[in-house]
């Protein structure tokens, strides 16, 4: 089955509440959920998957109340969603004594000084890097690579080479980066880009006439960054994918609603027509 087709069966699979659906779903999303929690919260693995499953109960609780709310016609589109609702879920429980007090998180001022004037690419590397994700992973996520963005890194050295130096993936700041894209992605005006036209840029399907104010725009709203950056995140993660391990599976299985599988007739059964 293809991947394009599996994403739109899952979804509505899930609604319905069939294991199978739902093992598909877990299968597929447990490692990327795991991997931006570990990123964003610096919880260890147990408290990245207690806080998962956590997510996984109210995801299908009320008949999938939440999960409907999802975007279901773009796997893209779903997985931005899926990583704002965890950092959502997560910001209120980071704590700000989780934060490095050296080099202090950039507050919005700082960051917005920082980026000033810098060409596009290198504003995605400076907010990723601040992020949390090293220099290494930045050069398979981005299509130009830190090694050519000179006066960016001239920029982070100065105020956050912890940051710059850092070789796992890690934000320095959970309590203070999550709240600063939670409220960025609530910060949003009427030029802001929808993520649809972003992905439709992403994949080369706009006109430059179309494309060249949106990157404009871009430059100056940490709103659209936030989303942009989401989306190379998403789509990174999306190339390198793994399955969550079978076995791993059936254990979270149990924080979701399904319905009861039924038993097959026997043939017995079938013959009273049962
Ligand atoms: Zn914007």
């Amino acid at each position: 089955m293809s991947k394009l087709i599996t994403f739109y069966r899952v979804l509505p699979g899930c609604e319905e509440g069939s294991p199978e659906a739902w093992r598909a779903f877990l299968g597929f999303y447990t490692p990327m959920a795991m991997d931006f929690l570990r990123v964003y919260t610096n919880w260890d693995s147990d408290a990245c998957l207690a806080a998962w499953r956590e997510a996984l109960g109210d995801l299908s609780a009320n008949q999938c109340a939440e999960l409907k709310a999802f975007p279901h016609q773009a796997e893209r589109e779903f997985l931005v969603a899926l990583r704002a609702f965890l950092q959502d879920r997560a910001a209120p429980r980071l704590k700000a004594r989780q934060d490095a007090a050296t080099p202090p998180a950039p507050t919005r001022e700082a960051l917005m000084t920082l980026l000033s004037g810098l060409p596009i690419v290198h504003q995605e590397i400076a907010f990723l890097t601040l992020a949390g994700y090293s220099q290494k992973t930045l050069e398979k996520t981005l299509p130009a690579t830190p090694k050519v963005a000179g006066e960016v890194l001239a920029r982070l050295r100065a105020g956050y080479a912890a940051a710059l130096e850092r070789t796992e993936d890690q934000c320095l700041w959970p309590f203070a980066w999550v709240g600063m894209c939670v409220a960025a992605r609530a910060d949003s005006s009427k030029d802001c880009t929808p993520l649809r036209q972003l992905i439709r840029i992403l994949d080369g399907q706009a006109t430059w006439y179309e494309k060249s104010p949106v990157e404009e725009h871009r430059t100056k709203c940490l709103h659209c960054l936030e989303l942009w950056t989401s989306l190379m995140e998403v789509v990174a993660w999306d190339r390198t994918r793994q399955p969550w391990p079978e076995e791993k599976i059936e254990p979270l299985l149990a924080a979701v609603s399904v319905r009861k599988e039924k038993p097959k007739p026997s043939l017995f059964a079938r013959m009273l027509g049962k």
